[in-house]
């Protein structure tokens, strides 16, 4: 068995943008809108702040009161839409119950998309067009790419079929020509499936849910799920127990967590450069 390090591809994707950024004649401006107080979105406004000050990226942070009222935080994206400096931006989530989480992804210009949560993005995605994809999908693909294993062809099983994960993941899964399942919270007999994966993604949020007997020998396991139990952090899959069976796979934490932030520094890139073409083209 093998682990799929995320930390080692994190680090090479963190260094390969900051000399990308070294060249760059301005530099890629990344806005992240966060608004209340929780926990959970403040440690990872930190992450991306982190990175973002790494590769040399100039970081906002836009903080709103629990309370605020939508038209704001919309007139705000507008206005940051306008900004020629801002190539990227991105709303954490979740945001409070009262505000319109979807309408406020899709008032994100789609060229500064960074999340590609945005319907147009995700639309884009699934007809196999180069679009902003979201990151943590995006990680998938890429460390399993780093780690040489193929795709195409193999029995992909993917448990969970959320707008974040899952199904971006199928599609990105499809344009590489693997064979999707996708599974979820009514499938019935969940282990007859992911028993024929020759990978597999646990993208559930449910501790131990994928367990040794639902396995196939020798697969790859790539667990998304991040779970808090006895105050340690564990994914979705047994670890200790399938390991033996597995012939690679994702630790908790470690694995698809570390990609998800270093795709977040790859997509402002790739909003930068497609921004900075159109405005050459639109000079022609
Ligand atoms: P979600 O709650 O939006 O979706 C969960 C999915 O699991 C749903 O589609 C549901 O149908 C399915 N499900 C629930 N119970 C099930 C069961 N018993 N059997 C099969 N399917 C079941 O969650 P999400 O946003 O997709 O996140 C999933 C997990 O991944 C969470 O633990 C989250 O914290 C984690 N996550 C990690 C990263 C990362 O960077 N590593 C990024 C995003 C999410």
């Amino acid at each position: 068995m093998e682990l799929l390090d995320g930390k080692v591809v994190k680090k090479k994707i963190l260094e390969e943008l900051k000399e990308e950024v070294l060249k760059l004649k301005r530099k890629p401006g990344l806005v992240v809108i966060q608004v209340g107080d929780d926990p959970a979105s403040k440690v990872y406004v930190g992450q991306k702040e982190k990175m973002a000050n790494s590769v040399g990226y100039n970081f906002q942070h836009i903080k709103f009161d629990e309370n605020i009222e939508e038209d704001i935080i919309e007139k705000k994206i507008i206005e940051l839409n306008n900004d020629d400096n801002v190539d990227g931006i991105l709303v954490q989530m979740p945001l409070p119950k009262q505000l319109n989480s979807k309408k406020i992804q899709n008032l994100i210009d789609q060229y500064k998309d960074v999340d590609g949560l945005s319907d147009i993005n995700s639309g884009m995605l699934t007809h196999n067009v180069d679009t902003l994809v979201p990151c943590t999908p995006k990680g998938i693909m890429d460390i399993l790419e780093y780690y040489n294993i193929s795709v195409s062809g193999k029995n992909v099983v993917i448990v969970g079929r959320s707008d974040l994960v899952g199904k971006p993941l199928a599609s990105l899964m499809l344009n590489a020509n693997a064979t999707v399942t996708i599974c979820h919270s009514k499938t019935v007999n969940l282990g007859e499936f992911t028993k024929n994966a020759d990978i597999l993604v646990a993208a559930v949020g449910k501790a131990s849910l994928i367990t040794k007997d639902m396995v196939k020998e020798n697969s790859v396991v790539i667990d998304v799920g991040i779970n808090r139990v006895n105050d340690k952090l564990c994914g979705d899959v047994d670890f200790d127990g399938v390991i033996d069976k597995v012939s690679y796979i994702t630790p908790v934490p470690g694995g698809v967590g570390q990609m998800t932030v270093a795709e977040l520094g790859k997509n402002v890139l790739k909003a930068y450069k497609n921004r900075e073409k159109q405005k050459i083209l639109e000079k022609q």
